[in-house]
């Protein structure tokens, strides 16, 4: 900081500039590489070019773009995203000039993606196989590694041309450079395998070719895996000592990265304590002096000043909360935390869409990636809408409408905001959930929208209240399924269950294993929604902190469950199939390891107080026994079904009307699509 700049009240530290080779950023947050879609296609290039633009804008530090490849053989997809030639450049030329006119900074993430590449033209370090994509790869030849390495180079040589203001080498997550670091995917008996020092020559050759043809005050940041959390990854010796080699070479910051695609340890997704891998970052402030970025579950400016105020990292990396709002940056500075719209670590609109090729966005901000399509400028008319429902559908059609300028009566029978929402959020690891409520809370007070808790809205109130347009967003009410027993006491929705309305015993049947029936089961495998303890999750995942174990993996130890849980539904086959791509195999593997029985191709026969007796069939669908699960309860979870009893009078009032959420359709319950609506329906209002 230099002696004219006095620090900022509400984050002193996160408001520090920070120099990074010849670079000087205006704040500590620093936007982490992330792939939206968008990067590949040249049609896009505007929409991705008003995606930065929007978050340099919002006073971010510093943007990394997501990856592009400096050579054929390290695309991701075929024909994504590259940096190889003048025509490239001159498309990049859209994205630097695009931040550069918002006052930001922008650095290109040179990526090489080995084995994880989804092409026939992939190239890796050895011969395993990718567990995560089809494609069998051709193992680098020592011609190819040559070119490969030059290819990084020539890379950010033409990067600088476009006008980035530094390059990140992607160094982790199991892409190529990491590839080469491991023995895990590195079998090599060349010079380029077997020993430490053999492993890390491709990095460092590469880090020697970027720096010949960058010249020396060009930052070059490499984006390093500080835990791998795969079998025979690297130990911290080994890292440390490729740290401070890179550094030696001139490397000007370490953006640290933790886990390969591949890891079976959860690393993003909501349940991951906040930050529960900064130490990994940390350690490394004993062995160099650059700039250290730590990354991961770091969402909020509070915790982020936190880290930074513990004094061994120098910036964190936000991808995600940048996608759910762009604006963090200009609130934090301005002491308006309390209107971050904060990421929730759902994955359901980001790396879920990234994963099957779908463009990104956002669950809690449907604008992302559609800054040219969805806009919510000021209207020229402002109307009366009146929104019933406060679920995540009507809080974002009432909030969105309300910043357009439209005088707004959100109506809510219920004491509190958020539907179902509230009910997530008690659900152990989705604490999270309880931010949005709190945004929205503040949104609704900001935008002046006059909110009437416990207030049922009748039709006739709605027409005689004059509105120009309403929004039905009344949602749903959980399914009671057809089933002899269902009104034995014993019997408890899950709404009731999560909320505490009702007792429960120690034996539980869960009915129906959707999102929520795996939810309300995890729910029920512990004591009650625990502060998240980053010891206990670490002996669930089975992470260490010994620095000499390979990846920093030992066995999983997970805590007993309270109670015995049955989790059965009606279909055959495994379980889950439907949840989210990136979090559906830490909900499976959480049920799995709290010794649930889960149980499928069961008809529900009756309740009574025996418990809960079943039929099962086999995958033919032909009935191959029965039995009774002995438990104190039955909890449901067997979908919803639409509240939808406003629509039709309204609509035969003559009063216009948009239905949307679980209002709209309750088969697909989603808060990505109630959300989305929401904006939406804003949006369209004159
Ligand atoms: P869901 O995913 O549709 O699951 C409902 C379950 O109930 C199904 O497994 C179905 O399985 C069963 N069922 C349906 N009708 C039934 C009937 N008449 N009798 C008995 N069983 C019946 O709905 P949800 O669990 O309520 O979740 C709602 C939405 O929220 C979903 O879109 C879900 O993806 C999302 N969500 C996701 C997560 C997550 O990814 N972690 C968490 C919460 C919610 P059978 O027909 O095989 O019995
Ligand atoms: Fe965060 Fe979920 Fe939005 Fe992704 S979709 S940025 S995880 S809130």
């Amino acid at each position: 900081m230099t002696a004219q700049q006095t620090p900022n009240a509400h984050y002193p530290k996160l408001f520090e500039p920070l120099e990074i080779g010849g670079m000087t950023l205006d704040n500590r947050v620093v936007m982490g590489s992330m792939h939206t879609g968008l990067e590949d296609r040249l049609w896009d290039t505007p929409k991705l070019a008003a995606y930065y633009a929007e978050r340099a804008r919002g006073g971010v530090g510093l943007i990394i773009t997501g990856g592009f490849a400096p050579s054929r053989t390290g695309q991701l997809l075929p024909f994504a995203g590259k940096m190889t030639n003048r025509a490239d450049v001159l498309r990049h030329r859209e994205f630097t000039k695009a931040v550069h006119a918002e006052g930001g900074k922008i650095a290109l993430q040179i990526i090489h993606a080995g084995r994880y590449g989804y092409t026939p033209l992939k190239v890796a370090a050895g011969s395993e196989p990718s567990p995560i994509h089809p494609f069998k790869h051709l193992k680098m030849t020592e011609q190819i590694i040559r070119h490969v390495i030059r290819s990084f180079g020539s890379a950010a040589k033409l990067a600088r041309a476009a006008g980035y203001d530094a390059v990140e080498l992607m160094g982790g997550e199991g892409y190529l450079i990491n590839q080469f670091l491991c023995p895990h995917t590195n079998d090599r008996t060349d010079q380029w395998g077997g020993s430490t020092d053999n492993r890390q020559r491709f990095l460092l050759e590469i880090v020697k070719d970027v720096r010949n043809k960058v010249p020396r005050d060009y930052p070059v940041i490499l984006r390093q895996s500080v835990a791998d959390f795969v079998k025979n990854g690297q130990t911290f010796d080994e890292i440390a000592l490729l740290a401070q080699r890179c550094e030696e070479l001139g490397v000007d910051a370490i953006n640290t990265d933790i886990g390969w695609h591949e890891a079976q340890v959860p690393t993003i997704v909501t349940s991951v304590p906040r930050g529960a891998f900064v130490k990994f970052t940390e350690r490394l402030r004993d062995v160099v002096d650059i700039p250290l970025i730590a990354s991961n579950r770091i969402n909020t400016p509070e915790f982020a000043e936190e880290i930074l105020g513990r004094g061994r990292v120098d910036a964190v990396s936000m991808a995600r909360p940048l996608l759910a709002d762009p604006d963090f940056v200009n609130k934090a500075r301005d002491g308006r935390s309390d209107e971050i719209n904060t990421c929730i670590g759902c994955n359901q609109a980001c790396l879920d869409h990234a994963f099957v090729g779908k463009k990104v966005s956002c669950l809690l901000n449907p604008r992302a990636g559609r800054e040219t399509v969805l806009t919510l400028g000021a209207t020229r008319t402002a109307k009366r809408v009146a929104v019933v429902g406060a679920g995540p559908a009507g809080l974002s059609a009432a909030v969105s409408a309300a910043q357009r300028g439209h005088r707004v009566d959100l109506f809510e029978s219920g004491d509190t905001i958020g539907g179902q929402f509230s009910i997530a959020a008690r659900i152990p690891g989705k604490e999270e959930f309880n931010e949005t409520i709190r945004y929205y809370t503040r949104q609704l007070e900001i935008n002046h929208v006059s909110v009437r808790l416990g207030t049922r809205a009748s039709a006739q109130d709605l027409i005689d209240g004059g509105y120009d347009q309403v929004v039905i967003a009344t949602g749903v009410v959980p399914r009671v399924p057809d089933i002899d027993g269902i009104d034995h006491p014993m019997v408890m929705s899950y709404a009731d269950a999560v909320l505490g309305h009702r007792e429960i015993g120690k034996r539980v049947a869960v009915i129906g294993a959707g999102g929520i029936g795996f939810d309300v089961t995890e729910f029920l495998t512990v004591d009650e929604s625990p502060t998240l303890n980053l010891k206990e999750w670490e002996q669930e995942w089975g992470v260490t902190d010994d620095l000499d174990t390979p990846g920093f993996l030992t066995k999983p130890r997970p805590l007993p469950a309270t109670r015995e849980v049955y989790l059965v539904q009606r279909k055959t086959g495994r379980q889950g199939k439907s949840l989210g791509k990136t979090t559906g195999w830490v909900h499976r593997a959480t049920v799995k390891m709290k010794g649930v029985e889960q149980i499928s191709g069961a008809t529900y026969d009756k309740i009574d107080d025996a418990g809960l007796h079943i039929t099962l069939h086999d995958k033919e669908g032909a009935a191959v026994g029965t039995r009774t699960l002995e438990v104190d309860n039955v909890v449901v979870c067997a979908g919803q079904e639409s509240v939808r009893d406003l629509v039709d009078p309204l609509t035969e009032a003559g009063v216009v009307t948009h239905v949307i959420g679980g209002a709209d359709l309750a088969s697909e319950l989603d808060a990505k699509r109630a959300i989305r609506q929401g904006t939406e329906v804003a949006a369209g209002l004159p």
